[in-house]
């Protein structure tokens, strides 16, 4: 399959020729620079820095940032165009490198950040040279944020951090950590949770060993813990005890980004099978030449193109300033669980070829599995589905 002429398939009301611009910018970027040589990069578990260093230099890394440090100053619709664009790459793990810096950490800096912390942060993380993760996730505490235990204490000059926290994408190599923790332990759940921003190398910030994963193999996963690791009181971001609150908030970026994932992945894989089952002959004719083949993979490009233009509006809703919780939901639900039904289907019919390392298809479909846990699982979604029905 041809990345470097993207199938910009069905026309959306949403989408302009700079979008279209955007898009064939990544997929020449996919083709040339990550596809010949991630596969080096599943096998070392991380995105090589000099990759990430030239996305920022391209702009890739700020697009709905300020121009004042260094961003496009685009809007939320193009970065979701910039996601989906990006997710047609066959290697999972080196996505969610890029998208977890750039629509799920950074944001968190981004919203709440004071001036000074926007001068001192954001220009590096646009120019991909700090690489940002964001530890929410705990041994204790994944679909409920509101149960996390790290703590940190106010002492002095300094908060205090302690704890531990699980799953954290771009653990390892990541320089900056939004890291969420409570900050006052008589208030119940979410009104007792801070944002901090910590520096990789504080002393008492201890990085463990890089967890091993089903898929997503190049991206690197960590846990973290936080021994007595004293940041600097102008770390916290944003209000004191009103972290619970960015986190909801910020989730719909991740989610929409994630969603994006799901759909982009689909497209590949669909595109892949098609070019597969037209080609492998069994029983005298192209696979294609069976009506059950065709026809299955029709209704999951029927599927994915309906989840696809959702995507767009769940994007359009985000540029209007409206409140879409439930929509972004229904998506990241239905995304996660359509990523899952496509690479299922697709690797079934590259038949045993599908099951084989060696394939994109058996790559993906161990990427695609996340997809419906990660970032609020869909049962998860669907509750937050329920409670605005
Ligand atoms: C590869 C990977 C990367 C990750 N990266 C990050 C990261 O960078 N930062 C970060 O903070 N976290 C990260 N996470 C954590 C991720 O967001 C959580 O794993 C996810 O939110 C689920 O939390 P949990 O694993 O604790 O599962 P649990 O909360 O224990 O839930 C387990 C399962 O129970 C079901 N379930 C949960 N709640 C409900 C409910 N209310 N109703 C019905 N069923 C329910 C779901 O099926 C769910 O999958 C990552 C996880 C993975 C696997």
């Amino acid at each position: 399959m041809d990345l470097t002429t993207p199938d910009n398939g069905m026309e959306s009301v949403y989408i302009t020729p700079e979008h279209v611009a955007l898009r064939e910018q990544v997929a020449r970027f996919l083709a040339r620079e990550v596809e010949p040589h991630a596969e080096s990069w599943e096998e070392q578990g991380f995105v090589p820095r000099a990759v990430l260093r030239q996305m920022g230099a391209m702009g890739l890394f700020g697009i709905t940032y300020s121009p004042e440090y260094g961003g496009v100053g685009a809007d939320a619709m193009t970065s979701l165009v910039f996601a989906e664009a990006l997710s047609r790459c066959t290697f999972g793990g080196f996505v969610v490198t890029v998208l977890v810096h750039t629509d799920m950490a950074s944001p968190h800096l981004v919203h709440a950040g004071s001036t000074a912390q926007l001068e001192r942060y954001l220009p590096g993380v646009i120019r991909g040279e700090l690489i940002t993760a964001v530890a929410i996730t705990e041994p204790d505490a994944g679909s409920d944020v509101r149960a996390i235990r790290s703590r940190a204490r106010r002492d002095g000059d300094h908060w205090v951090l302690n704890g531990s926290k699980m799953f954290i994408t771009n653990g390892v190599h990541a320089d900056l950590y939004l890291v969420a923790a409570r900050t006052d332990p008589d208030a119940k759940g979410a009104r007792s949770i801070s944002m901090f921003v910590v520096e990789k190398g504080t002393p008492g910030l201890r990085v463990g060993r890089a967890l091993k994963k089903t898929g997503w193999l190049c991206s690197d996963t960590a846990e973290l813990a936080f021994e007595d690791c004293r940041i600097p009181a102008d770390n916290l971001l944003g209000q004191e005890n009103t972290g619970f609150y960015a986190v909801m908030k910020n989730f719909q970026t991740e989610r929409i980004a994630l969603a994006a994932m799901g759909v982009g992945h689909a497209m590949t894989a669909l595109g892949l099978t098609l070019e597969y089952v037209r080609r492998r002959k069994a029983f005298g004719a192209a696979l294609y030449d069976k009506q059950v083949i065709r026809q299955r993979l029709a209704m999951l490009q029927a599927k994915t193109e309906a989840a696809r233009q959702f995507l767009y509006h769940c994007g359009w809703l985000v540029t209007q300033g409206r409140d879409c919780v439930r929509e972004v939901s229904m998506l990241k639900a239905v995304a996660g669980e359509l990523a899952n039904e496509v690479l299922y289907t697709c690797q079934q019919f590259h038949g045993g070829m599908g099951y084989m390392r060696e394939t994109a298809i058996e790559r993906l479909t161990r990427d695609a599995r996340v997809l419906s846990i990660g970032g609020g699982a869909t049962e998860v979604m669907l509750d937050e589905v329920a409670k605005r029905s």
